[in-house]
């Protein structure tokens, strides 16, 4: 039975480390899935700061055509100066010229005015267009690096795989049953018994138990945590002879 719990004891060590590398294996694409969000959320951005950009535009363009209308309106006004008959009229035109200026100035200075915010607006874009370029081969190189640590986890699940399917036919179909049936309720299914104490659950094990575990030639279960249990000098006498 010592052969057999050997045997137990380094498939689970194999099965244990599958698991880790299929851990590992899960966990790799998330770390690639927040750069991805971050992506799509600055993409996102660009898009609303672009529309933002051809509103502004938009609007521009009628404060300009405003300011030529005022332009018009301010060369007829003057116009008209130079045929007043009398001071009468000449006040009523200048009041009209100075109204129509004031009214050209305040179009003006909206335009400047403007033409500032685009001028941030495109320096924005910019900013966030190289950085987008910049985090999208960040991410494709990551990508690449993850994709490139699977391949390696993958060759070695397979190593490990066959290793662990070489002992698993050394090992008694029943045992092998029995230990496929706990591993999958408790995680570790075999356990050693230190100073007679169960190292699954901590719990002591009766003596009478304990002695039988001592003779080898059994296979036990912990009374209180149904793991299979072997008594740690027996493996570590045949490790250290
Ligand atoms: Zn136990």
């Amino acid at each position: 039975m010592r052969d057999q719990l050997k045997l137990l004891e380094e498939l689970q060590r194999h099965d244990a480390r599958l698991q880790e590398i299929d851990g590992v294996m899960k966990s790799l694409p998330e770390k690639l899935r927040a750069a991805e969000l971050a992506l799509r959320e600055l993409e996102k951005l660009l898009t609303k700061e672009r529309e933002e950009l051809l509103d502004t535009e938009a609007f521009r363009k009628t404060q300009e055509d405003d300011q030529k209308d005022a332009e018009q309106l301010l060369s007829r006004a003057k116009s008209k100066l130079s045929q007043v008959k009398n001071l009468r009229e000449a006040n009523a035109v200048q009041r009209e010229v100075e109204t129509t200026r004031r009214q050209m100035d305040s179009r003006q200075e909206d335009v400047q005015k403007l033409a500032t915010a685009l001028a941030q607006q495109r320096d924005k874009i910019d900013e966030h267009e190289s950085r987008l370029t910049a985090e999208r081969q960040a991410v494709e190189s990551q990508r690449g690096v993850i994709a490139e640590k699977l391949r390696e986890l993958e060759a070695q699940q397979v190593e490990i795989r066959a290793t662990r399917d070489q002992i698993a036919k050394l090992v008694k179909p029943d045992v092998l049953r029995k230990y496929g049936t706990i591993r999958m309720r408790r995680g570790m299914a075999v356990v050693p018994v230190r100073n007679g104490t169960c190292m699954g659950c901590n719990m002591n094990i009766p003596p009478q138990l304990y002695n039988v575990l001592q003779r080898g030639s059994s296979l036990e279960l912990c009374p209180n945590c149904n793991r299979i249990i072997y008594w740690a000098k027996l493996l570590e006498e045949e490790a250290n002879p």
